[in-house]
């Protein structure tokens, strides 16, 4: 495709982002951290029905709650006065605005649409079959700061759809498409507390980050890249061409943007010695050692006869970052480092900063993700099925 035509093609695309309608659902694993053997749901919005074997078992108006409690190797559904035994079920919303409130084990969520739940082994899932904009919001809700600048939420947005759409196959052997919890994204609810975060939501509507071949970006962020981002290559192998390190002049005054650590001269010269490092125990005072002040970001220390990986030190010591110098003052050694997380892609505190300063979602985003296109879902699926 010619330049030309893509960046056309593009503008198309962003042209009609608002006004097209995706009718996606997703399937997340909610509560997916804890092993679930009672949980209560309330219908808070609209009418449910309850479906079971393919047949509708129940009905309930808004307002009314039930109750399910492993018993043997089944749930038992408690409802209206009477109860049943199922091994697979689902509350399916019958009104545009569905909502409902699950408990389990004294937390109580919120969700939208529907519910399925589901035994596995001695406990039980609970799904969430949400459509995909309400799950966008809900997951920038539970990711994002909620003090941000609106243009910050719409960039988010983008992103959260984006990983969302890359990596629907991330359970497939599971069941469902992604998990509430870090593994995939945080949702943690249905998006309340900040009205601008539906408003960014529907504002970028089915908008999604693509490379120039037009398949979705890994769209990796982190907390703060301490002045400077890095090629994906020098974190993990993949190098990708969206994936490049900037400049990064935003965030440095930001809360993540520096963090110390202290050591005692023998707790570093054992760490360095059980990796190889020569004499590291008997030369503590050696500068070799316990100096380290590169200008830039470094991605391997070497010491004598032996080289280490920052990545690999940031993993051993549990350090915020892997953007550090290393100084030795009376007793002590002192890790001072920069930033907060792998640094690869969006920086969130830099982001949050550009936003702030008047900067557009897309200027940020083309800022921290090189040579990329942002492009509505609808005319992305349009243009792969031709
Ligand atoms: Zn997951
Ligand atoms: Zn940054």
């Amino acid at each position: 495709m010619s330049n030309c035509f893509r960046k056309a093609f593009c503008f198309i695309a962003l042209f009609f982002a608002v006004h097209t309608l995706c009718a996606h659902q997703v399937l997340i694993h909610v509560f997916s951290l804890k092993t679930v053997h009672s949980a209560t749901v309330n219908f808070s919005r609209g009418a449910y029905s309850l479906w079971a074997e393919g047949a509708e078992v129940a009905h309930f108006a808004q307002g009314e709650t039930v109750k399910i409690l492993m018993e043997g190797t089944k749930m038992r559904v408690s409802f209206q006065g009477t109860s049943k035994l199922l091994s697979h079920f689902k509350f399916v919303g019958e009104e545009y605005l569905n909502n409902f409130k699950v408990g389990v084990a004294g937390e109580l969520r919120t969700y939208e649409d529907n519910l399925e739940c589901k035994v596995e082994g001695k406990s039980f899932v609970l799904l969430n079959r949400v459509e995909l904009e309400r799950y966008i919001a809900g997951v920038v809700e539970s990711e994002a700061g909620l003090r941000a600048a609106p243009e910050y939420f719409k960039l988010q947005a983008i992103l959260c759809r984006t990983y969302a759409l890359r990596n629907l196959d991330r359970h497939a052997v599971d069941g469902y498409n992604l998990c509430d919890n870090v593994h995939c994204q945080a949702y943690y609810s249905k998006s309340y507390k900040i009205p601008a975060i539906l408003k960014a939501t529907v504002a970028t509507n089915g908008l999604v980050i693509t490379d120039d071949k037009f398949d979705l970006i890994n769209a990796t962020f982190h907390s703060n890249c301490g002045g400077e981002t890095c090629n994906s290559e020098d974190v993990w192998l993949t190098p990708l061409p969206y994936l490049r390190a900037v400049k990064d002049t935003f965030c440095i005054k930001s809360k993540n943007a520096r963090w110390k650590k202290v050591m005692t001269q023998q707790q570093w010269a054992k760490y360095l010695s059980n990796l190889g490092v020569d004499k590291s125990l008997d030369s503590v005072v050696n500068e070799e050692v316990v100096y380290y002040s590169p200008a830039n970001r470094q991605f391997s220390f070497y010491f004598p006869g032996k080289s280490v990986k920052t990545t690999q030190m940031r993993n051993d010591l549990k350090l915020k970052s892997a953007y550090f110098k290393v100084e030795c003052r009376n007793d002590s050694v002192y890790l001072q480092g920069k930033g907060y997380g792998h640094g690869v892609g969006l920086c969130q505190e830099g982001a949050i900063q550009m936003a702030k300063q008047g900067y557009a979602y897309n200027q940020i985003i083309r800022y921290y993700f090189t040579g990329v296109f942002l492009v509505n879902l609808n005319a992305l699926e349009f243009f792969k099925e031709e």
